[in-house]
């Protein structure tokens, strides 16, 4: 196994400077409802209110549909066509809603009313909403709000929103002298618990003692922010939660994110920097995990070499999957399309992404369908409204949706990660067998 190499240390800049194909024309993504499916599954005493209509509702449940909870921890406040017409109060009939939910049910307490857009288009203030609960559930209750909505919005924004909501509430940590070391780690965005776990104990190995994650299982648990901290974005769809941390003094490490064995060797090793771990001490630790990782990639590695790979935007995902699969599993890049490029946080991925990268950032789907067509492409990743109709053009696809509600991150998921890119291929090399 080879040595780890930072980061800045890499002589390339890779696809920063290459052109990117802007597009804003059809597009055909999830809204940021979504997000609930794996947020609720996260912080577990905090319930999603959708304030939204019958379609909203099918939504969630269709894509929350192999989960069956007795006491689920999201619903929907169905806007009807009175509220609708403006022949309702649509404040007091949510009062009334949450009045009884809360009633039920006394292990909620975080309560987020999530805004669609039909309560967008009868310009239900939900923040006020939000504030005149709180001030009446509060302390047992938290009420906060955010919009799922998806006008301008794609899926895994949901998540940006819910976190962006929480950072109000934070505690603030005490301010440090400007040149005091980080007192301690936070890493943001939602990951599987059993990925947390082992993060967690790879950091503590390293010797970070301090090690937050944002959001928290429990409500109660949020973590305490200010300039002591320093930050590592575990999900690459997370702008607005960064610069609100940025806001507060926290300080972003900048890295690839831990997807792959090489993206979790550069995540982890910008912590192990920032908090001044020797060398010999992150090989020492990192080791193990990375000669397993790199194990469960070769596996993969026979099925995927040479194989071409279209991406559609969808997840925000792309751009680290594309270097993962084309880095470590050895695969071409025919197109890596993003549905926002944002290139502060997506640098050090852009630097390790070939020159010519055909990067495009939006859609207009009908001329995306086209160039992937003309590429005829081993695998698309794209979105469920395009993979069936593709599927019946003979190609093969991964639902995008898919990875986010995997868990893929970190050493030991590398080669689940990788899965998730060859039994595709497999299943039709089956098929034609
Ligand atoms: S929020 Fe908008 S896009 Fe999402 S399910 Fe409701 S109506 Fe549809």
């Amino acid at each position: 196994m080879s040595p780890v190499i930072p980061i800045h240390a890499a002589a390339a800049t890779g696809c920063q400077t290459a052109p990117v194909l802007v597009e804003r024309g059809q597009r055909e993504v999830f809204c940021g409802l979504t997000g609930i499916i794996w947020l609720h599954r996260k912080i577990q005493d905090a319930f999603f209110l959708v304030v939204g209509s019958r379609t909203c509702a099918h939504l969630i449940q269709s894509a929350a549909g192999v989960m069956i909870f007795a006491e689920p921890r999201f619903g929907t406040a169905i806007i009807d066509e009175r509220d609708l017409a403006g022949l309702a109060d649509a404040n007091e009939e949510l009062d009334r809603v949450v009045q009884q939910l809360l009633a039920r049910r006394p292990d909620i307490k975080l309560l987020f009313l999530v805004g669609s857009c039909p309560s967008e288009v009868i310009k239900l203030d939900l923040s006020r909403a939000a504030e005149r609960l709180s001030r009446q559930y509060l302390p047992d209750v938290r009420v906060l709000n955010y919009s799922g909505s998806g006008i301008e919005t794609t899926f895994t924004q949901g998540e940006d929103a819910c976190l962006a909501s929480l950072l109000p509430v934070l505690p603030r940590s005490e301010a440090s002298t400007p040149d005091a070391a980080p007192a301690q780690l936070l890493i943001v965005g939602t990951l599987a618990d059993v990925v947390e776990d082992q993060m967690r104990k790879l950091l503590n190995d390293l010797g970070i003692a301090q090690v937050a994650f944002f959001p928290p299982r429990k409500s109660r648990a949020m973590p305490q922010v200010g300039p002591d901290t320093v930050y590592l974005l575990a999900q690459p769809f997370l702008a607005d939660t960064a610069r609100g941390l940025d806001a507060m003094g926290a300080r972003r490490l900048g890295a690839p994110f831990p997807l792959g064995s090489e993206g979790t060797t550069l995540w982890l090793q910008a912590a192990a920097q920032a908090f001044g771990i020797p060398q010999a001490r992150f090989e020492e630790v990192t080791a193990a995990p990375r000669a397993r990782a790199e194990q469960s990639l070769g596996r993969h590695r026979t099925a995927l070499t040479g194989k071409r790979i279209f991406f559609f935007p969808d997840s925000q995902l792309e751009i680290p999957l594309a270097r993962f699969v084309q880095r470590e599993l050895g695969m071409d890049l025919c197109e890596v399309g993003t549905p926002y490029l944002h290139r502060q946080q997506m640098e050090p991925e852009l630097a390790l992404l070939p020159a010519n990268t055909r990067l495009s950032e939006g859609q207009d789907v009908e001329r995306q369908l086209d160039r992937c067509r003309q590429d005829q492409p081993d695998l698309v990743v794209c979105g469920l409204g395009l993979a069936n109709p593709l599927e019946a053009e003979g190609m093969s696809t991964k639902w995008a949706i898919e990875l986010v509600f995997t868990p893929i991150q970190g050493y030991e998921q590398a080669g689940d990660l990788a899965n998730l890119f060859s039994r595709p291929l497999a299943r039709k090399l089956k098929l034609v067998a």
